[in-house]
């Protein structure tokens, strides 16, 4: 067994159960790891901390499964993925979807795992080297816990490269969809790109926020900004929105939201342009403004020092958005970087308002639905944060 050791004083983030030892805080390894076991975490005197998956490329030299002396179990992950998955089948939050995240890493006592459902077809991110060296073993337990018809395993590629994984999708049982995987979220019908659309293909993480949608919609116009492949856009139209329109700069992303307006809400006007969603906001808004407004953009803070450049960023958005809206719009504005905190959030919108000179009304904080768990021990794990604004 790998042995990792922790340098002096290093130890109490591992005693306060966070589940991950930064490369800094290691002294010495000693040993060899054998692929897809755990690792021994030891403080400087010796005691024995916890178990884990080590990552030799990583900053996240290891991140842990278990805590305490005793080794894991070692049906451990097995049991975890079907508890996961046990619980979101239990959980009447989740709804009527079959579009949901099953395991959600930390979330669900699973680091380095995250696993889509789309109908029958699972999309795995097998997200450190520890994970990826039990791909077999996650995917057994899988399929015992699913039954899912096929599972493909797709690397992030900023992951990938971090941890020295293969950058290829790898099928990992069944037979590779043929085209899009159709799925079905409440009354709203779309198809999913499990092999090349973005995320695992979907952002399951705003079914919350596409209901929301959903029941303010109704008699509303409605601008989508940063519509990927219209999500929210359609739970707008579905919710008797009286026009729709997306913003996003991507052409496939763009004509799959067509597609899926077409299908699920025929009759409701919608504009679709391909265009950077920083200029279009700044340009002139066309007629007297929308009263429903998403701004859900792609993370513009992955690192701690991108922060300065994408608070302005984030404000900006919203400043120029809200140029776009009516009076008593609502608008339901997003951050997804974790080193956006609800407080950091906060200024921001307090910041766009007052420059905008537009008072808005905090109705509501918004986040991640109930299938993309957050252990408390982890906050870095939360990464989702938004709020429901109503112009004054
Ligand atoms: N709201 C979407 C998810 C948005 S993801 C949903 O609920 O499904 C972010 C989207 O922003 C992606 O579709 C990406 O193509 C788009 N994007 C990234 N940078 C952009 C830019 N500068 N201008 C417009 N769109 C951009």
């Amino acid at each position: 067994m790998l042995d990792v050791v922790l340098a002096p004083g290093r130890d109490k983030a591992l005693r306060r159960r966070h589940p991950w030892v930064m490369s800094g805080a290691v002294a010495a390894v000693r040993g060899e790891v054998a692929p897809g076991a755990w690792c021994r975490v030891l403080s400087s005197a010796g005691e024995v901390l916890g178990f884990g998956d080590y990552s030799p490329g990583s900053q996240i030299r290891v991140r842990l499964l278990s805590f305490g002396k005793d080794a894991p179990d070692p049906e451990l992950v097995a049991a975890r993925i079907a508890d996961a998955v046990r619980r979101r089948a239990a959980d009447p939050l989740v709804g009527e979807t079959d579009a949901l995240r099953l395991v959600n890493a930390e979330g669900d006592g699973l680091p380095g795992l995250l696993v889509d459902r789309y109908a029958d077809v699972l999309v795995v991110r097998l997200a450190s080297a520890g994970m990826a060296a039990r791909g077999e073993l996650v995917a057994a337990s899988l399929r015992d816990a699913t039954g899912a018809a096929a599972a493909l395993a797709r690397p992030d590629p900023t992951v990938a490269r971090r941890e020295a994984l293969a950058q290829e999708p790898q099928l990992l049982w069944g037979a590779a969809p043929e085209g899009p995987v159709p799925v079905r979220e409440r009354d709203r019908h779309f198809r999913v790109d499990v092999a090349s659309g973005q995320k695992t293909g979907f952002y399951l993480d705003q079914r919350d926020a596409r209901d929301l949608v959903a029941r303010l919609a109704r008699g509303r116009r409605v601008l989508d900004v940063f519509s990927y492949t219209g999500g929210f856009a359609v739970a707008a139209a579905r919710g008797g929105a009286s026009q729709v329109t997306l913003v996003d700069s991507s052409r496939p992303a763009l004509d799959r939201a067509a597609e899926h307006l077409r299908t699920n809400a025929p009759d409701v006007p919608c504009a679709l342009e391909k265009a950077d969603a920083f200029a279009y906001l700044r340009g002139e808004p066309s007629g007297p403004g929308c009263d429903l407004l998403v701004i859900d953009p792609p993370p513009l803070a992955r690192r701690r020092a991108d922060l300065p450049r994408a608070t302005r960023a984030y404000k900006d958005l919203l400043l120029h958005g809200l140029a776009h809206a009516a009076p008593g719009a609502r608008v339901l504005f997003f951050a997804c970087s974790h080193h956006v905190g609800p407080e950091l959030f906060a200024k921001i919108v307090f910041g766009a308002s007052l420059d905008a000179r537009r008072p808005l009304r905090w109705l509501a904080s918004l986040g991640a639905p109930t299938d993309h768990p957050v252990s408390v021990d982890h906050p870095e794990g939360r990464y989702l944060t938004g709020a429901l604004l109503e112009i004054c």
